[in-house]
């Protein structure tokens, strides 16, 4: 496995380390809104002057408070994201003034009702699909809705200038992460995927993010330097991993770690945990409302009913990043990527003719030892 750099953060060390930043903006006068989705605007809620934090759950320690309320039988990221709520160990839902839900999973979206007891919560109506014509009108009105709350809810005007501010610094952003992810181009590749997964993931708790992506980019220029000097024209014979489906954030040591100790690199992340936000920039060129709309509607999620854009995304990614075999993560009980399986399977060992395993998890250790055995399994045969 790739050695991970001597200045490296795991994931915990950088959420602590969040808590006093979180803090610390609270005690400027600054808003929180707790997000749970790729889908939620954020250059809305960066508009406002208010700062989007994730708090979608990546650890089973919440979930025997959570399984007080909801069914044992559903997906671990909304148990866990609830039983951080409800026993009031997260700081960051604790400092949140607001929070923004979609109907996304049918999980996620009742989670929310129970949640606005806890906290406001306004609920996004997201269309189940992006291919009727209605859908971009559905959606829009559901950003200038949630435009009206934000300026209610903190007593501000968002402007088309505010807007615009915001969407030029995300894209920016999105394009200083997409570099960084695309490192797993590179054959040999000269970062692991592990260090790149929890890097994004603990992003979320960084919350000056102009500093943050300075240091990404200082990060991806040292590498690349490192692929030229060092790597450039080497032959590995470690097998190359996309890992597609479910978030991965409580399952990354579980999954990620594994492959990666069993002799593959996992290079590309077709997931919530990888660039499926970040490969569309937001049109700059058009109304701010409108492109927002159009972006966010196209994020392929298999909460979208067809999921077109999953597959055209899959097949551009085997071929860039030269895969040798996907490996499918599906957290327990979530239904949509867990019947999306089928087709995926299909797609990758008949279209694109390469091995793939999926493996249904959740956040727990019980399944560490089986899930050590499959991969191996399966590298084995690659
Ligand atoms: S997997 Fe789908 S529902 Fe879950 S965070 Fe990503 S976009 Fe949202
Ligand atoms: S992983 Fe699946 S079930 Fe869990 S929150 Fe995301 S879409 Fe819902």
């Amino acid at each position: 496995m790739l050695k991970l750099p001597e200045n490296f953060r795991d994931y915990e060390e950088a959420r602590r380390e969040g808590f006093l930043k979180v803090k610390a903006l609270k005690e400027q006068g600054i808003n929180v809104v707790g997000i749970f989705c790729a889908y939620t605007p954020m250059e809305l809620i960066y508009a406002a002057g208010a700062v989007p934090i994730g708090l979608c759950g990546t650890s089973e320690e919440p979930i025997p408070d959570a399984e007080m309320h909801l069914p044992k039988n559903l997906c671990p990221l909304i148990k866990s994201s609830y039983g951080f709520a409800i026993s009031e160990k997260c700081p960051y839902f604790y400092f949140s003034d607001m929070l923004v839900g979609e109907t996304t999973c049918d999980g996620k979206k009742k989670m929310y009702e129970i949640l606005n007891e806890l906290k406001p919560t306004h609920i996004m109506h997201l269309p189940q699909g992006q291919d009727k014509e209605h859908a971009f009108d559905y959606w829009k009105a559901e950003l200038l809705r949630l435009k009206e709350v934000l300026e209610e809810k903190f007593n501000v005007k968002i402007t088309d200038e505010m807007l615009r501010k915001a969407i030029k610094e995300r894209n920016y952003e999105r394009k200083i992460l997409l570099d960084f992810y695309e490192l797993g181009k590179l054959d040999p590749p000269p970062i692991s995927g592990y260090e790149i997964n929890t890097v994004l993931e603990a992003l979320g708790f960084q919350f000056d993010r102009m500093k943050q992506c300075e240091f990404i980019k200082e990060r991806t220029e040292e590498l690349k330097e490192k692929y030229e000097k060092e790597l450039k024209g080497k032959k590995t014979n470690r097998p190359r991993i996309l890992i597609t489906g479910c978030p991965l954030g409580g399952v990354r040591d579980k999954v990620i770690k594994t492959i990666e100790d069993s002799g593959a690199d996992v290079v590309a992340f077709e997931c919530c945990s990888g660039p499926r936000e970040k490969m569309d920039l937001v049109d700059e060129t058009i109304d701010p409302i409108d492109a927002l709309t159009e972006k966010y509607l196209n994020v392929s999620c298999s909460v979208m009913t067809p999921n077109p854009r999953r597959f055209k995304t899959l097949d551009s990614m085997m071929d860039e990043y030269k895969i040798d075999g996907v490996i499918e993560v599906i957290l327990q009980a979530c239904h949509t990527f867990n019947v999306e399986a089928y087709n995926v399977k299909r797609f990758v060992t008949e279209k694109k003719e390469k091995p793939y395993l999926e493996i249904e998890t959740d956040y727990s250790k019980l399944d560490v030892g089986q899930i050590n055995t499959r991969i191996n399994a399966f590298l084995e045969m690659i």
